[in-house]
């Protein structure tokens, strides 16, 4: 689990991780570290300050991946 910290913005206080949809390959990477009793950052999990998770909020339907380019265009963030 990575310490929180803003996706967006990198803030550190007041995050919230967001679970979005998951996707083969993080199905595969949650086998995979069940059974080999591991612990890791779950790669469709994200933190997200105050600010963001109310829009980030909508796109967990969607996988991180399909989710990212969206919340950019939305944050107005390079
Ligand atoms: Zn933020």
């Amino acid at each position: 689990m990575r310490p929180p910290e803003c996706a967006v913005c990198g803030k550190e206080d007041g995050c919230e991780l967001l679970a979005f949809k998951q996707s083969t390959s993080d199905k595969n990477w949650e086998k995979r570290m069940k059974s080999m009793g591991g612990v890791g950052h779950p790669p469709w999990q994200e933190w997200f300050c105050e600010e963001h998770a109310e829009n980030a909020k909508k796109f967990t339907n969607m996988t991180l991946k399909d989710a990212w380019p969206e919340m950019k265009k939305r944050f107005k963030t390079s």
